[in-house]
């Protein structure tokens, strides 16, 4: 199948050729051709398959051949995402994809002046990519307008339940015209997911671009057991022995982010974080200097889990397992994109093993363990089995009272609790 198949006009082809993307990815495949019919989409589909390129090439097209003339204030359509990495992603992709367009695109984020971006916006933008806190402060100051609007995005949409943006995305919906098109993207679907869909689809097309819940098959994951307190040491161990090239660090906490950094930096080995205590600007010189290659080692909480497209990342290490056991595949799926093999190490300590229950119970699989020589905690991590749960460990028998009891009697109650092990 070729793009030029899907009905994409030569505009898009040409820039696609830049790209040097040959053919479409299955998403793009299903989703190009239903969202230039007009059809609403429900998508399950994760970062890495090509979803950004599914939603975007379509809408500039139905944009482009709309014609309309935007008024000043106005957008005709809205990518909701996230985060704000996330939002200068997509935003670049779009600007990539309609090199040969005039469409006007921006993207709008909190954490930053807000009065640069009302200046941007007076012009009216034909499509705007936006984290929804910042877009909903610009609508409330009249700043940015929905009568125009045809097309609505959510992108990410589990990730942004789960940051806590139902209210503002409730805001969002009710500020917008019913009848436009809309796309819902979302790696999971979850009850509160599912519901919002019925909420704001009308009659969509559903699309799964990859089997939920289940981590990219191209992705080889193991996990290190070891005690919580030789994890840095371990990690720096394994750096230095397996000649890591750059890899991406999820820790659980902001403070064990700079941690981290700081044990890195204490032995010469460059390395950045991002987190949400950042201000924007340093987490996107973090994420860019990463992208470049200028810094080896990217250490990062759950804030960069989702939606970060890093070319070419060999390795994802989990220094800290996730809480909520989906981001373990949000994660992982940072490697082994666009077909590239890649590997993610998690390094577990005892008090996880609940969390690497959780994980193992959603992939469906039983993560293989390692140990590292040296590394041998003291604390062992409870086995799990293949269905997630953790393995209790069998009780040892009690030892039988033997009373002053007739020796008939006294090896009668010896013998029960052996055969009882036995029955177990
Ligand atoms: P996404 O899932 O949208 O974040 O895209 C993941 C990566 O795949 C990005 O680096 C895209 O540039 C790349 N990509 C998307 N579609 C294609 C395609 N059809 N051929 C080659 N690369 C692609």
């Amino acid at each position: 199948m070729t793009f030029a198949s899907l009905g994409l006009i030569d505009p898009l082809l040409r820039a696609l050729d830049v790209l040097e993307y040959k053919t479409p990815t299955p998403v793009q495949s299903q989703a190009i051709p239903a969202i230039l019919n007009g059809r609403d989409l429900m998508a399950a589909a994760q970062t890495g398959t090509g979803k950004t390129a599914g939603f975007a090439l379509p809408m500039m097209q139905r944009l482009t051949a709309a014609a309309t003339v935007v008024a000043s204030n106005s957008v005709l359509a809205l990518v909701l995402v996230p985060t704000r990495e996330l939002a200068e992603q997509v935003h670049q992709s779009f600007r990539a994809y309609g090199q040969y367009l005039p469409l006007r695109t921006y993207a709008i984020y909190g954490g930053v002046a807000i009065n640069p971006q009302m200046m941007k916006l007076r012009k009216g933008i034909d499509v705007i990519v936006a984290t929804p806190g910042r877009l909903l402060d610009l609508h409330r100051q009249n700043a940015v307008k929905f009568d125009q609007l045809q097309i609505l995005v959510l992108d990410e949409a589990d990730r942004m339940l789960d940051l806590g943006f139902a209210r503002e995305l409730d805001a969002v919906f009710a500020a917008l015209p019913k009848k436009r098109q809309t796309l819902l993207f979302s790696a999971t679907f979850s009850d509160a997911i599912s519901k919002m869909a019925a909420r704001v689809l009308h009659d969509p097309l559903s699309i799964e671009a990859s089997p939920r819940n289940t981590a990219a098959r191209s992705v080889k994951q193991w996990v290190i057991p070891v005690d919580k307190k030789n994890k840095a040491d371990l990690f720096s161990h394994l750096l230095r022995t397996r000649r890591w090239g750059q890899v991406l660090v999820f820790v659980k906490t902001r403070k064990g982010v700079e941690q981290l950094v700081q044990t890195l930096l204490a032995q010469r080995i460059s390395a950045d974080s991002i987190h949400g205590d950042k201000p924007q600007a340093a987490r996107q010189r973090a994420l860019d200097s990463f992208k470049a290659g200028a810094v080896q080692i990217l250490v990062a909480t759950d804030v960069a889990a989702r939606g970060l497209d890093i070319d070419d990342l060999p390795l994802v290490v989990n220094f800290d397992l996730p809480i909520v056991a989906e981001d373990y595949i949000h994660r992982i799926g940072r490697t082994g994109r666009a077909g590239a093999t890649g590997e993610a190490i998690s390094l577990v300590c005892a008090d996880e093993v609940d969390l690497l229950a959780a994980i193992e119970t959603l992939t469906r699989a039983t993560l293989p363990r390692e140990e590292e020589e040296g590394f041998e905690p003291d604390h062992r991590v409870p086995l799990t089995n293949a269905a997630g749960q953790v393995v209790k460990k069998p009780k040892k028998p009690k030892k039988p009272k033997v009373f002053a009891a007739p020796a008939k009697t006294a090896t009668k109650l010896a013998a029960k609790p052996a055969a009882r092990r036995r029955a177990r």
